[in-house]
């Protein structure tokens, strides 16, 4: 089976499972698993933040970020496809008391800044209005294809962010793909935000866990969030042996998932029945149309499946497809077959 619907599905590496079968072992409730505290260090380090704390998933990483730069009754802004808002069972609301206030997404993945001053109340002072207490950017963005914000976007919201006086936070769960991409260190993609997630489970293929970086004291913050969410973990050294796998070793290899989706959006750009864009491609998320006399996309991914190959809707009928380590250039080569086959039944 060639697997396309998420880069989550890529296995622990040999090297991984190594790894963790000699990680040194501690209770990290009590702070004592070096394997665990040698990945924070590291991932601070990478992404040039002062403090870094290990999470179980990237979903409770963006909940803690939240609910730790805004207080009960402000409002998180975020964009109407991010993950956070769609995807995260609106946790900020449920565990903080925080409202989502949702703005467009533009079609590269940015929020408008025009759109961001607009979630602010002309009168802050007025009693009538939640106030803002944080911006949410997510990078790359997942539901619009994967596209990796410009730096010089990051520094115009920064500015902004500045001139509220509110805090930016990046779901940056494919942080690491984002920088590959722009051919820079990910502390230069993290510096214009407060804080950062990143999951180390999706391209980077370890097979558990999520990293927020930020400073010392918004770290302490989340690491109390952490535990009152049941996040506290024992012996996390065994995640972390994969995690620190992931970050020596599966970094610069991102490379090839972003040519191998290239080489995907290239063959299925000259498919009869297949809508994309081939410049929103940019790291390793393709996403194109079923327009075909004889296809949906459900009887399309069903027909699809049959043949050997997994892809999945994403959204406004759009199918995704991911590249990631489990997947080589033969492997596209196959699943163009697969399609082509298809679509000219
Ligand atoms: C996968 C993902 C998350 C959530 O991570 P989980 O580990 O699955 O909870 C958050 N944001 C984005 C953009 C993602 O792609």
């Amino acid at each position: 089976m060639i697997e396309l619907r998420s880069d989550t599905f890529t296995l622990p590496t040999s090297q991984m499972m190594e790894a963790i079968q000699q990680a040194v072992l501690g209770d990290d409730v009590y702070g004592e698993d070096p394997t665990v505290k040698q990945l924070e260090e590291e991932a601070a380090r990478m992404l040039g933040k002062e403090a870094a704390i290990l999470m179980p998933s990237g979903t409770m990483a963006n909940l803690t970020s939240i609910m730790a730069h805004c207080p009960r009754g402000s409002k998180v802004i975020v964009g109407n496809e991010t993950d956070i808002y769609i995807y995260e069972a609106a946790g900020a609301t449920v565990c903080g008391g925080i409202m989502y206030e949702q703005i467009p997404t533009l079609p590269d993945g940015r929020l408008a800044i025009e759109d961001l001053e607009s979630a602010f109340p002309l009168d802050p002072s007025d009693p009538q209005f939640a106030l803002p207490a944080l911006i949410c950017l997510e990078n790359p963005h997942n539901r619009m294809g994967g596209r990796v914000l410009p730096l010089s976007y990051l520094v115009e919201v920064q500015r902004f962010a500045a001139t509220r006086g509110v805090p930016v936070h990046m779901d940056g769960a494919r942080l690491f793909n984002a920088a590959v991409a722009l051919q820079v260190a990910p502390s230069e993609i993290a510096q214009y935000a407060d804080s950062v997630q990143f999951c180390l489970s999706k391209g980077l293929s370890a097979p558990i866990g999520s990293i927020v970086a930020g400073t010392h004291t918004f770290i302490q913050s989340v690491y109390r969030l952490r535990k009152m969410l049941g996040g506290g973990m024992r012996q996390a050294g065994i995640i972390a042996a994969a995690g620190l796998v992931a970050l020596q070793q599966m970094v610069d290899r991102l490379a090839d998932d972003h040519a191998n989706a290239k080489r995907l959006a290239q063959g299925l750009a000259g498919i009869e029945g297949i809508v994309m864009n081939l410049e929103e491609v940019e790291t390793n998320i393709v996403f194109f149309r079923i327009e075909h006399p004889n296809y949906t996309w459900e009887t399309f991914v069903e027909a699809v499946q049959a043949q050997g190959l997994q892809v999945a809707e994403l959204g406004h009928g759009r199918i995704r497809a991911v590249t990631h380590s489990g997947i080589g250039s033969e492997d596209i080569d196959l699943a163009l077959d697969i399609i082509r086959k298809v679509l000219s039944s």
